[in-house]
């Protein structure tokens, strides 16, 4: 593999915004050890007025200014990314991303396609939004973080940069615990069994609760169970718990059916006890 292993472009009308997202932890160390390089383009320099035009208003009327299509692709042309023909296949090592609220939703499994590329752009909307030709023509995906409407792209780019980086191999110090976190699966269904060193993986569902020392904080005991030292019987405590807090607050995670029927039991348990968490907000769904 030659280094660094990826190279990100970020597309933006506020340059400085990402003065801080990339300089801490993970990020920042993966920076220094060359597994990645992250650059960071201002799209007026891809103007040709004189006032660096970068947007104007809408065809059609309506509220607001939109991006205006030539300097992106000017810009994403000048960096040397491969035709959108080629991006668009299957064993593609490149990828230009729009951030755009209208895109597909960015999760674990994007993630992870994403983090074994080569080359990702990533395009920050502002104002009404882009010029519909750049997700037509230049972009190959469009990506939202989330059902909700931000005011520019700036913080998705940076959400989607932190998931991807973190699973590229090397970033995180130890690499398993990449395949043991929330949205992640691992095996097929149901509790993993795999290794000695395995102390329970999600499998596509939320993460078990982690304790940490005092074992006592102002009268709240962690479980007994963890520090039993029996790690079977921790195993088996987590995966409960990752059934219990998946159903109570991720329930659109949980497909019953790929369940064993030993976990289908202990779903129906927990699902039955939900209501004795007193003091857990509960949206009245
Ligand atoms: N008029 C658009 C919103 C534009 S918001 C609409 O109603 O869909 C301005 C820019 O913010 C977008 O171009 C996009 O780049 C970014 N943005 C807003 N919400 C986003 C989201 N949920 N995910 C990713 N990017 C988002």
């Amino acid at each position: 593999m030659g280094f660094p292993a990826m190279k990100i472009d970020i597309i933006t009308i506020f340059p400085d915004f990402f003065l801080g997202p990339l300089d801490y932890g993970i990020l920042c160390r993966a920076r220094e050890n060359g597994l990645v390089a992250i650059a960071v383009h201002d799209l007026r320099k891809f103007t040709r007025d004189k006032h660096r035009t970068i947007d104007d208003r809408p065809f059609g009327g309506g509220e607001g200014m939109v991006l205006k299509p030539e300097p992106l692709f000017e810009c994403i042309e000048s960096l040397g990314f491969a035709p959108r023909e080629e991006r668009v296949k299957v064993d593609a090592r490149e990828s230009v991303v729009l951030l755009s609220a209208q895109g597909k939703r960015f999760q674990q499994r994007v993630a992870q396609q994403l983090a074994r590329l080569e080359r990702i752009a990533l395009i920050c909307g502002r104002y009404e939004g882009v010029d519909e030709r750049v997700a037509e023509h230049l972009a190959d995906r469009e990506l939202s973080i989330g059902d909700y409407v931000l005011s520019g792209g700036e913080l998705g780019a940076a959400v989607i940069l932190d998931a991807v980086v973190r699973l590229i191999p090397g970033a995180v110090g130890n690499e398993a615990s990449t395949r043991q976190e929330s949205f992640t699966a691992v095996a097929d269904s149901g509790m993993p069994t795999e290794g000695p060193s395995s102390t329970c993986a999600s499998n596509g569902l939320l993460d078990y609760p982690h304790y940490t020392r005092p074992a006592q904080f102002r009268g709240w005991a962690v479980p007994e169970v963890l520090i039993s030292g029996n790690h079977e019987e921790i195993r088996r405590w987590r995966w409960k718990q990752v059934l219990e807090k998946t159903s109570r607050n991720r329930p659109d995670l949980l497909d019953p059916a790929v369940l064993s029927e030993e976990d289908q039991q202990a779903l129906a348990f927990v699902e039955s006890h939900h209501d004795e968490r007193k003091g857990i907000w509960n949206e009245g769904k």
